[in-house]
């Protein structure tokens, strides 16, 4: 793959092991990115702070404050929420996950990694902004098919209007305008479905059942993260990128 010219960003690597740190910085200036290092959270928000990167990648075990501190200190301060976050876990630890997610992180990304998915997770969530703005049309988001049009509540699909419930509605809207972004059941039922919530709304996996058989056959544009939770499909087709 020859790095593209629009590669330019910034990738500030937080990880303390420094063999870990080498191989992940040097595959991501082979792609043509941009990268600087941090051994700790301290050195890392120091960075991130005069340095401001597209994209950060931090790993949870750190020594002193941890990626799950520094993730949830970043994501609540308003200048620098909007910088996209992968929090690096452990194999398979899916409590992991669903610590860096509810502390605000991006997406994820486990150990070990190839640096093919690496790169991947990276470009994905440096593009997603602009993927986004193509995909908004004024107050309509439109994804493979499906149009959901904020302005009328009105979901359709193939043109053709599909019946879906005020929970329902939030529910996909939420997920599409985050689009590649996971999302655990507690966070869309605290987020989406508020303290107000009925007994009879707070499960989420009917929920998204119920979408998704509305859909029809775009039904996979709602994605299951086993183990964690949902997301919506980042990539116009799964077989893409
Ligand atoms: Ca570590």
């Amino acid at each position: 793959m020859t790095p593209v010219a629009a590669a330019r960003e910034r990738i500030l690597v937080i990880e303390d092991e420094p063999d870990i740190r080498e191989v992940v910085e040097f595959n991501l200036r082979r792609e043509g990115f941009r990268v600087s290092g941090a051994e700790t959270a301290e050195e890392g928000l120091e960075k991130v702070q005069s340095e401001f990167p597209d994209a950060i990648l931090l790993d949870i075990m750190l020594p002193g404050m941890s990626g799950l501190e520094l993730c949830a200190l970043l994501k609540s301060d308003p200048d620098l929420r909007a910088i996209p976050v992968i929090m690096v876990t452990a194999k398979d630890d899916a409590e992991d996950v669903i610590a860096g997610l509810e502390a605000g992180a991006d997406d994820y990304i486990s150990k070990p990694f190839s640096p093919r998915v690496l790169i991947a997770r990276v470009k994905a969530v440096v593009r997603r902004g602009t993927w986004d703005a193509e995909q908004l049309r004024g107050d309509r988001l439109l994804a493979d098919g499906v149009v959901i049009d904020s302005s009328s509540h009105r979901v359709t699909v193939e043109g053709q209007d599909v019946e879906v419930t005020a929970t329902e509605f939030r529910l996909l809207h939420y997920l599409a305008t985050n689009r590649g972004r996971v999302f655990t059941r507690n966070h869309l039922l605290t987020r989406v479905m508020g303290e107000s919530a009925t007994l009879v709304d707070r499960n989420i996996d009917v929920h998204v059942g119920a979408i998704r058989r509305k859909l029809g056959k775009s039904r996979s544009l709602l994605e299951t993260v086993r183990g964690v939770g949902y997301r919506f499909r980042d990539s116009p087709s799964p077989s893409q990128s």
